[in-house]
């Protein structure tokens, strides 16, 4: 099939562009390499420099690439950072994403796989989360993914545009060739490397009185290749609506520091800090609509083997990407 990926040079786009092309697509990526770095992106892609904001090459884009399929990664995605900017949330998330989705209405796209985020559905009372619980978003960010969860509802009421729309927990680990490399590293598991590494001296818990077993923030961690895989299933004919991507296992912020030191074998020293506005205390996936109606079946399960990917990979590639 042809594929069109949005942010296909990011964390998770360029492992999911590997995959695709691995299972036999045609990729073109378009990214504004804002986050994304050139040298992530598999050279058997075809890649397009360009900013959704731009109508007139995401419409070129679109035609030129001929793609059937819409993945559309790109986006912005930081918690903390939505808090401080939230503008830059709703004009790259909403705004941009509309002009991604009015393109693909008009090229005649057959489907349209989206990234949300498990920040759609702010404090949940019940965990495990299901996809049918309340959403409401304490923070831009998951404001702006939900804002477009809803835009792909009514394109797909009016326009019959199939969609999955993935809500992700946290994407982590590595493939052996891509990984986790932002300019300004805000994600846990990256950080807490970094110290093992020698690269910097401690690692911060933005939190430690919060209402969890050992106080620290709890999240489900779900590997990068078991997302990729999700998505090639989403790509199937008929597959549509919204999904969560998680293993359905909460580790508290101290247990990823401690599976980091143990995959490490370096012992890394971690300071308390305050709260990190915006922050939920604990969000963990009921994952069983995708693994029943997609057939998704997670390949790294366990948060050692997920941080031993990444191990490998920061240890490859200390300094990141070249660019
Ligand atoms: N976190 C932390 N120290 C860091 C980075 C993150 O304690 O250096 C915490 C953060 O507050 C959250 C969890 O680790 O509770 C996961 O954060 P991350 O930014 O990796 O992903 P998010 O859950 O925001 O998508």
């Amino acid at each position: 099939m042809n594929v069109l990926v949005t942010g296909g040079a990011g964390y998770i786009g360029s492992v999911c562009v590997e995959a695709l092309l691995d299972a036999g697509h045609r990729v073109t990526v378009l990214d504004n390499l804002s986050e994304g770095h050139r040298s992530a992106v598999d050279a058997r892609a075809a890649f397009v420099e360009g900013c959704l904001s731009d109508a007139a090459k995401v419409r070129a884009t679109l035609q030129q690439s001929g793609a059937e399929v819409i993945l559309h990664f790109a986006a912005s995605a930081l918690v903390g950072e939505s808090m401080a900017q939230p503008g830059k949330y709703f004009r790259n998330n909403v705004a941009n994403g509309l002009t991604l989705l009015e393109a693909a209405v008009a090229a005649g796209v057959r489907k349209f796989v989206f990234s949300s985020t498990c920040a759609t559905y702010g404090i949940p009372d019940v965990v495990p989360i299901a996809e049918e619980a309340p959403q409401q978003p304490v923070n831009p960010y998951g404001e702006s993914k939900l804002i477009f969860e809803k835009l792909l509802r009514w394109f797909h009421r009016i326009h019959g545009l199939e969609f999955v729309a993935f809500r992700y927990f946290n994407a982590a680990g590595a493939s052996e060739r891509f990984g986790e490399h932002h300019r300004v590293e805000a994600h846990l598991i990256p950080n807490v490397l970094k110290v093992a590494l020698g690269q910097t001296p401690h690692c911060e818990i933005f939190g430690a009185d919060y209402p969890t077993p050992d106080g620290t923030c709890v999240r489900d961690y779900v590997h990068i290749l078991d997302l990729a895989q999700a998505h090639i299933l989403a790509m199937q004919p008929g597959k549509q609506g919204f999904f969560n991507l998680g293993n359905g296992d909460g580790y508290s912020v101290r247990e990823v520091i401690r599976a980091c030191e143990k995959i490490s074998g370096q012992a890394i020293k971690a300071l308390e800090k305050p709260h990190r506005p915006g922050d939920p205390p604990r969000l963990v996936a009921a994952a069983t609509k995708a693994i029943n109606e997609l057939g998704w079946r997670p390949k790294y399960p366990k948060l050692d083997d997920i941080v031993a990917t990444a191990w490998r990979w920061h240890q490859r590639h200390p300094n990141g990407y070249a660019d």
